[in-house]
C-alpha cells in the first residue's frame, strides 16, 4: 500500500524527512493541496506557480509526478486515503495556529481509521519546544534564547535526497480529480504586474541551492558590514526559497559551518537564520502573533484611519525617498531589504501613526517571502509591541536613515528615477533643493517633527 506524502511549505526533495520517511515504506504518493483555508498574497501566489512546476518537475526527473488537488485540506486527504488504499500519511511541520489546528484533525482521523499519521521536524533549525528556559518556559528574548541554540550545538544534519523511491500509479478515479498547476490560475490575469518578479527570481529548489552556492562562496565574506547597504547585493536573497522551504534552514546552517570561516560574518548571518527560528517559535508560542497585539498596552493605542497617506505608503509616494525607494522595490520585485524594510515600517506605525495590522497585510499581499511568523514579528518588533521589540520611542528619521545606510543614493536613484538627477546633498531631502527640486516628485505627505511628536503623544497616552 502507498503512503502519502502530503507537501506543504517543504517544496523540495533533499532533506525532507517526511519524504525520506515515505520512500523508506514503499510507493509514495506526493501530494499538494491548494487549499482556500490557508490563503496567499499575489505575489506569493504568483510564487507558488512556479515552485510547484518546478517540483512536479523534479519528480518527474526520478519518474514521478505531484499530485495536486485543490480545496479542504481534511476532506481531500481523507478521500484520497480510501481511493488509493495509503497505510500512511505523512509530513513536516508548520507552526501557525490554524495549520496545527488542520494537521492535529487529520492526524485524528486518520488514526481513527487505523491509518497511520506521522509529522516531522518542520523546517527550522530545532523544534520549538527544545528551546525552553531553565523555567520550562518559552523565551522572549532573543540573545538568551540565541545563546541556548548555539549551546544545543549543530541541528541535525541535512538528509539526501530519497534514492530509488517507487511511485504509486494514479488511480483513474483519482485522476479525474487532480488538477495541473495551471488550473490554480495563481498567476496574474488582468493586469500582468509579475514583469518585475519574473526577472528577478527563479523559484525552486536548484535556484535555492544556487544562491546558497554562491553565497556562501562570496557574499558572505563582509556580510555583517554591508547587509545595511541596500544598494549592495550584500544578502543571501534566500527568504523566499525558505518561506516555500525549497532550502531548509539546516542545510543553510551546515553549508555556512562547512566553510570553517567561523568568524563575525558567519555569526552574523547564523544570527540572522536564527531571527527567522525566533519568530516561527514566537508564532508557536503566541499563536495570536498575526493579529494581537504581544503587549496589551498597545490594545488602546490611538491609532489614526487614513486611506490616503496608507494607499501613499504603499504606492511609494510619501516624499521621502528611502520610503518610496523601498515601497517600489517592493511592488516591482516582490522583496525589500531588511533595513528599508524597518525604516517604512517605522515611518507608517510612527510619522503615520498607522496600525502595524495595515502593513503588514500589504506586506503579505506583495512580498514573495511572506511569512506567518516573520512578518507579524517583525511589524509587532518595529511597531514596538512584540517580543523583545524595539522601544516605540525609537523612531526612525527617514532622512538621516538614508543618508546613514545610502549616502549616496545609489538605492534611492534607482527606484525614485524622477529624483535621479539630484545631487547628493538632496537626495534624501528633495524638498530642500528649491529651484533644481524636480516636478512630478511628491511633497513630503507628513511634516517629520509633528509626526514624531505625536506619535510620541500617543504613546505616552497608553
Ligand atoms: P539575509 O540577510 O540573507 O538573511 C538570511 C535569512 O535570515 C533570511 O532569508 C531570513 O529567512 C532570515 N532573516 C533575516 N532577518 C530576519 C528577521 N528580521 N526576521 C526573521 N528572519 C530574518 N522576512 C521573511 O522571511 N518574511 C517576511 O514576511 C518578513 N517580513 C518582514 C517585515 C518587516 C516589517 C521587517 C522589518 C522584516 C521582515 N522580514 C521578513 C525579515 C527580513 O527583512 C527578511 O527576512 C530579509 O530581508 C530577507 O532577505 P535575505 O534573505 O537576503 O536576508
Amino acid at each position: 500500500a502507498p503512503t502519502i506524502m502530503w507537501f506543504r511549505d517543504d517544496l523540495r526533495l533533499m532533506d525532507n524527512p517526511a519524504l525520506c520517511d515515505a520512500a523508506a515504506r514503499g510507493p509514495v504518493i506526493c501530494l499538494y493541496i491548494h487549499d482556500p483555508a490557508f490563503p496567499l498574497g499575489g505575489a506569493e501566489k504568483w510564487w507558488l506557480h512556479g515552485a510547484l512546476t518546478a517540483l512536479d518537475h523534479d519528480l518527474g526527473a526520478c519518474g514521478g509526478r505531484l499530485w495536486i488537488m485543490a480545496g479542504d485540506s481534511r476532506e481531500n486527504l481523507s478521500w484520497l486515503v480510501g481511493q488509493t488504499g495509503a497505510e500512511a500519511v505523512v509530513w513536516n511541520r508548520r507552526y501557525g495556529p490554524h495549520a496545527r489546528q488542520v494537521d492535529a484533525d487529520i492526524k485524528a482521523a486518520l488514526k481513527a481509521r487505523g491509518i497511520d499519521a506521522c509529522s516531522h521536524p518542520g523546517n527550522m533549525l530545532h523544534e520549538p519546544w527544545q528551546v525552553r528556559t531553565k523555567q520550562g518556559t518559552p523565551f522572549r528574548v532573543f540573545t538568551p534564547w540565541w545563546r541556548a541554540v548555539q549551546a544545543m550545538g549543530a541541528p541535525l544534519p541535512p538528509l539526501p535526497a530519497p534514492v530509488r523511491t517507487t511511485f504509486a500509479p494514479v488511480p483513474p478515479a483519482v485522476a479525474d480529480r487532480l488538477v495541473a498547476v495551471p488550473d490554480l490560475a495563481l498567476l496574474p490575469v488582468r493586469t500582468d504586474w509579475a514583469g518585475g518578479l519574473r526577472g528577478q527570481w527563479q523559484p525552486g529548489e536548484a535556484a535555492a541551492h544556487a544562491r546558497l552556492d554562491s553565497f556562501v562562496a562570496e557574499q558572505v565574506h563582509g556580510y555583517a558590514t554591508r547587509r545595511e547597504l541596500p544598494a549592495q547585493p550584500a544578502t543571501s536573497g534566500l527568504s523566499p526559497y525558505l518561506r516555500f522551504g525549497h532550502v531548509s534552514a539546516r542545510q543553510i546552517w551546515h553549508a555556512v559551518d562547512a566553510t570553517g570561516q567561523g568568524d563575525q560574518d558567519t555569526a552574523c548571518f547564523l544570527s540572522e537564520v536564527g531571527w527567522r527560528d525566533f519568530a516561527q517559535s514566537t508564532l508557536f508560542d503566541f499563536p495570536d502573533l498575526g493579529t494581537t497585539n504581544l503587549r496589551s498596552e498597545f490594545n488602546s493605542m490611538p491609532w489614526r484611519h487614513d486611506p490616503a497617506a496608507l494607499r501613499a505608503w504603499q504606492a511609494g509616494k510619501t516624499g521621502y525617498p528611502i520610503i518610496d525607494a523601498g515601497m517600489r522595490e517592493l511592488w516591482h520585485t516582490g522583496w525589500m531589504h531588511n533595513r528599508v524594510r524597518m525604516i517604512v515600517a517605522s515611518f507608517l506605525t510612527k510619522h503615520l501613526l498607522t496600525d502595524w495590522r495595515a502593513g503588514a497585510a500589504w506586506f503579505a499581499d506583495t512580498l514573495v517571502d511572506a511569512d506567518a511568523a516573520s512578518n507579524p514579528f517583525n511589524w509587532q518588533w518595529v511597531a514596538g509591541c512584540g517580543l523583545d521589540a524595539a522601544p516605540y520611542f525609537r523612531i526612525f528619521n527617514p532622512v538621516s536613515q538614508g543618508e546613514k545606510f545610502d549616502p549616496a543614493g545609489e538605492y534611492v536613484r534607482k527606484w525614485v528615477p524622477e529624483i535621479a538627477r539630484l545631487p547628493d546633498k538632496y537626495i534624501h531631502a528633495p524638498w530642500k533643493a528649491g529651484s533644481v527640486a524636480p516636478a512630478g516628485y511628491p511633497p513630503p505627505i507628513v511634516d517629520l517633527a509633528g509626526g514624531r511628536a505625536r506619535a510620541l503623544a500617543a504613546w505616552k497616552s497608553l
